[in-house]
C-alpha cells in the first residue's frame, strides 16, 4: 500500500547540501518521489510504504549535514503518486522568498584532507571547497543563490569540476563556488605598489616574509585582514604604530585546536565554538605563559583565537608554523577593505606585502567574535558565519520593516514574514565610508530578500547618521525607538518574548524620551512601548564624549558630586598627573553645565571608577578602562559598597556613597582587586532592588538582561546569581547584547508601533 506525505523544512537547508542528503536517505529507504529547494526551505514528496515512510522521517528529523541546521518539519498527508524514482528537481523561484543565501562554513574536513594530499588534483589549492563549505554570502551578488549569481560566475568550471557539480551523488553536487586549480581562481603575492613578489608560491613566500617579522595583508573570505607573527613583539610593535592602534587587541589565528590549547583555557562549549563552521573569534583565558608577544593585548587577560576558515589559511597557517596577528585590514575606524585595488590604496602605509586573489568579495563580513559568559554562549559581534541567517520572530511581521540600527557596532535589520534578518557588522557609522558600507549592505540585504520595507525604524537619537539615513528614505511609515526599549525588545525577540518583561538595560548611552543620556535603565516594556520605573542619577560630564576617551573627566565629575563640589583632590593619585588649571576648568564646566551634559551610563561608572582605583588617566578605545576595571575584580571577594535609592516616582540609584567608599578602601591601601569585585557586587544588588521595585509594581515578570555591559562576565554572573530565586532571568545568546543586536530590537518594536498597539 503506498501512501504519499510532503515534508516541509525550514532552516538554514539551501546551499549546504541537504537536498543531496535527502535524496541518498531516500534512496536508502527505498522511497520514491522530489525534493525542491522552495522559497522558505526544501519541499519533499514522498511516496512509499508507511513503515518506509515513517523511516524515512526519523532519519530526516535525525543529524543533518554539518552545515545545515533544521529550524522546523512539518509533514501532511497527500495523494499517492506512481514515482517509481527519487529525484532532485530545479528551485522553485517564484513567490515571495525567505532568503536562500547560506553564511559562509568554515573549511570542511574531507575538502582540508584534500589540501593537504599530494595525491589529490586539490594539493594545496587555496580554493577548495564543497556543498558543505566554502564561501556563500560574501560572493553572492543576487538570488537564486546560482553560481552565475556569485562572483564565481567569471570562472567557468572545467569538465572535470562540472561532472562533481553534476553528480547527485558527488560532494561537490551544486557547489556553487566549486573550482580547481585548472580552472579557479588563484593566488598571487605583491608588494604594496601591485608588483608580483618572489616566484613559485605564494603562500610559502608569504609565510617566509611573516618570519622575517614583515606585515602581510591578506585577502581572506569577508574581507582583507593584516596578519604578522604574533609571537614577535617587534612585528606585533610595528604593526600597532603603523596602524595606529594603540592599546586595541588583536585577534590571533592558530593553526589546530591543540595550538590554542598552548595559548589559552579552552572548555568544552569553547571547543565548540572554536572549532564550529561559523569559526568565530572566541575570548578565552589567555594562559600565564602563553607563546604570544604581550603588546597583543596590553594588561588584558583575554585573548581572541580562531582557527584557519579557509584553505588559505590552513595552507598559510600550515607553512608559517605558529600563530599570527589577523586583524581588520582597515585604517582607522574604516571597513575593513575587500577588493584588491582599494587594499593596495588604503593599506600600503600598513603593509609590507599583500596575498591577494581573483575571486572578488561582494559583500564585506568581518570575523564574528563570541565569549561564553557564565556558561551561555554569547555572540558580541555577529558576522561572518552567521550573516544572512534567519532569525526566527514569534509573532509574523505585519509588513515589511528595515530597522536602522544606532551608531557604534553598527548594523541594520529587515523583518519580513516570521524571519528578521541581521546584517554584517559595519562598525561605527562615522564616517563617510561607514555610511556607504552601510547603504550598500542594506541596498544589497533588500535584493537578496526581494522586499520593499514599508516600515522603518530608527534610534531615538537626531543626529546618528543611521536616524539621518532613516530620514531619507522614501517610505512613509517611520517609527522612532528609544535606545534602552530597542535593547529590552532584541532580548525580548530573541526568546520569543511577548512582554511584559522587566528590561534590565545597562550600556554606555542611549538617547533617551526626556532628551538626556540614558545607559542605566530598568523598564517595564511591551514591544510597543515601556515604562521606565528605575534609573542610575545623572552626573555632569565636561566635555561629553570627550570624557569618554579621558575618563578622568568622568572620575572627577563622580567625586566632584559625591562629596558636594568640595573633594579631596589632592588625595587621589590620578589627579597628581593631570594639570591643575585643566582640572578647574573641567570642574566649572561641569558645575556651570557648560558643554557638560548629563550622563548615566553604567558603563560610564566602570570607566570612571577604574581611572580612578587603577590610575589611568585615557582609553585609547571606548570602553578600555571600563573592561580594564572588570577585567581587574577579584571573583570572590564577597563584600559591597553602601548605595542610596530615591524611590519617589522613578527609582533613582545614587552611587555618591559607594564612590566615597572606594576613595576610603583606596586610601587605605586597598588592592584594587578587591576594590573592583565590591564594585561589581553593589551594581548587582543595587540592580536587585531597581528590579524588585519595577516588579512590586509591575508583577513579577521575566527579566531580561541587555546592553553592552552585559559583555562584562562577572557583572552578568552576578546579576543573575541574585536574581534567579526570584525571576525567570533571560541573557543575550546568539544576538549581541551590546548595539550590535539593536536592529533587531527596533525592528519588533516598529511593527508593534506600526500595527497601533502602543499606547
Ligand atoms: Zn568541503
Ligand atoms: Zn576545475
Ligand atoms: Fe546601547
Amino acid at each position: 500500500m503506498i501512501e504519499g506525505r510532503r515534508i516541509q523544512i525550514r532552516g538554514t537547508v539551501q546551499g549546504v547540501g541537504f537536498r543531496p542528503w535527502v535524496f541518498r536517505l531516500a534512496t536508502e529507504e527505498g522511497i520514491a518521489g522530489r525534493v525542491r529547494n522552495d522559497t522558505s526551505g526544501v519541499t519533499i514528496d514522498a511516496f512509499g510504504a508507511s513503515p518506509a515512510l515513517d523511516a524515512f522521517l526519523a532519519r530526516l528529523g535525525g543529524p543533518v549535514p554539518p552545515a545545515a541546521s533544521v529550524r522546523d518539519l512539518t509533514f501532511e498527508e497527500i495523494p499517492a503518486e506512481d514515482a517509481d524514482r527519487f529525484s532532485i528537481v530545479e528551485s522553485d523561484s517564484a513567490g515571495e522568498r525567505a532568503i536562500s543565501i547560506p553564511p559562509d562554513l568554515a573549511t570542511c574536513p574531507e575538502c582540508l584532507a584534500e589540501v593537504f594530499d599530494p595525491a589529490n588534483p586539490r594539493f594545496q589549492y587555496a580554493f577548495t571547497n564543497c556543498t558543505h563549505c566554502g564561501p556563500r554570502f560574501t560572493i553572492a551578488t543576487g538570488v537564486p543563490y546560482d553560481r552565475p549569481a556569485t562572483t564565481m560566475t567569471r570562472f567557468s568550471m572545467c569538465g572535470s569540476c562540472r561532472r562533481e557539480y553534476e553528480s547527485v551523488l558527488d560532494r561537490r553536487f551544486h557547489a556553487q563556488p566549486n573550482a580547481c586549480p585548472a580552472c579557479g581562481p588563484s593566488l598571487v603575492l605583491t608588494t604594496s605598489s601591485g608588483e608580483t613578489f618572489g616566484n613559485g608560491n605564494p603562500i610559502a613566500a608569504a609565510a617566509r616574509a611573516l618570519k622575517d617579522g614583515l606585515i602581510v595583508a591578506i585577502k581572506g573570505l569577508g574581507g582583507f585582514h593584516l596578519a604578522c607573527d604574533a609571537g614577535s613583539p617587534v612585528a606585533v610593535a610595528r604593526l600597532r604604530r603603523r596602524k595606529h592602534r594603540d592599546e586595541k587587541p588583536f585577534a590571533v589565528m592558530v593553526e589546530s585546536l591543540q595550538a590554542a590549547r598552548r595559548i589559552a583555557r579552552i572548555d568544552g562549549e569553547e571547543e565548540r565554538l572554536l572549532t564550529s563552521v561559523e569559526a568565530p573569534i572566541v575570548l578565552l583565558q589567555r594562559l600565564e605563559d602563553a607563546p604570544l608577544a604581550p603588546e597583543i593585548a596590553p594588561a588584558n587577560p583575554l585573548v581572541g583565537l580562531f582557527l584557519p576558515y579557509t584553505p588559505l589559511h590552513h595552507l598559510l597557517l600550515a607553512r608559517f608554523g605558529g600563530p599570527l596577528v589577523m586583524t581588520s585590514g582597515n585604517v582607522s575606524d574604516e571597513p575593513m577593505a575587500c577588493g584588491n585595488d582599494e587594499a593596495l590604496e588604503k593599506l600600503h602605509d600598513i603593509a609590507d606585502l599583500f596575498l591577494l586573489h581573483d575571486r572578488e568579495i561582494a559583500t564585506r563580513a568581518d570575523d564574528s567574535v563570541v565569549r561564553v559568559i557564565g556558561g551561555r554562549t554569547t555572540v558580541l559581534r555577529r558576522s561572518r558565519g552567521y550573516v544572512p541567517r534567519a532569525v526566527p520572530v514569534a509573532r509574523a511581521f505585519d509588513r515589511p520593516v528595515l530597522a536602522c540600527g544606532a551608531q557604534l557596532k553598527n548594523t541594520f535589520c529587515i523583518g519580513v514574514r516570521d524571519s528578521a534578518y541581521l546584517g554584517a557588522h559595519i562598525g561605527d557609522l562615522e564616517n563617510l565610508a561607514s555610511y556607504r558600507s552601510y547603504e550598500e549592505a542594506i541596498d544589497r540585504m533588500e535584493k537578496f530578500l526581494s522586499v520593499h520595507p514599508e516600515v522603518i525604524a530608527h534610534d531615538l537619537h537626531p543626529d546618528y547618521l543611521s536616524t539621518l539615513y532613516a530620514d531619507a528614505r522614501p517610505e512613509e511609515t517611520k517609527v522612532a525607538v528609544q535606545h534602552h526599549h530597542a535593547h529590552v525588545a532584541s532580548a525580548m525577540a530573541e526568546h520569543g518574548l511577548e512582554g511584559p518583561v522587566i528590561g534590565v538595560a545597562y550600556d554606555g548611552t542611549g538617547y533617551g524620551t526626556d532628551g538626556t543620556a540614558w545607559g542605566g535603565e530598568v523598564l517595564v516594556a511591551r514591544l510597543a512601548d515601556f515604562q521606565r520605573l528605575g534609573t542610575f542619577r545623572p552626573i555632569p560630564l565636561a566635555g561629553g564624549d570627550v570624557a569618554i576617551r579621558q575618563v578622568w573627566r568622568i572620575a572627577l565629575a563622580l567625586v566632584d558630586d559625591a562629596f558636594s563640589g568640595s573633594p579631596p583632590l589632592d588625595e587621589i593619585p590620578l589627579f597628581r598627573g593631570i594639570p591643575k588649571t585643566e582640572v578647574e576648568l573641567v570642574r566649572r564646566m561641569a558645575a556651570g553645565r557648560i558643554a557638560a551634559p548629563l550622563a548615566r551610563g553604567v558603563g560610564r561608572y566602570f570607566d570612571g571608577i577604574g581611572a580612578l582605583v587603577l590610575g589611568r588617566d585615557a582609553a585609547t578605545y571606548e570602553g578600555q578602562v571600563a573592561l580594564a576595571w572588570n577585567l581587574a575584580a577579584d571573583p570572590d571577594e564577597g563584600g559591597a559598597y553602601p548605595y542610596e535609592l530615591e524611590r519617589n516616582g522613578l527609582a533613582t540609584l545614587d552611587l555618591a556613597p559607594l564612590v566615597r567608599a572606594v576613595l576610603t578602601d583606596l586610601a587605605d591601601g586597598r588592592a584594587a582587586s578587591t576594590i573592583s569585585g565590591r564594585f561589581h557586587n553593589t551594581i548587582a544588588l543595587a540592580t536587585r532592588e531597581l528590579v524588585r521595585i519595577a516588579a512590586a509594581k509591575a508583577g513579577r515578570l521575566p527579566v531580561v538582561l541587555t546592553g553592552g555591559c552585559f559583555q562584562n562576565a562577572l557583572l552578568a554572573k552576578r546579576i543573575v546569581g541574585l536574581l534567579e530565586p526570584e525571576f525567570r532571568v533571560y541573557r543575550h545568546g546568539e544576538i549581541p547584547p551590546g548595539d550590535g543586536g539593536i536592529a533587531l530590537g527596533q525592528a519588533l518594536v516598529a511593527d508593534a508601533v506600526a500595527r497601533g498597539e502602543g499606547r
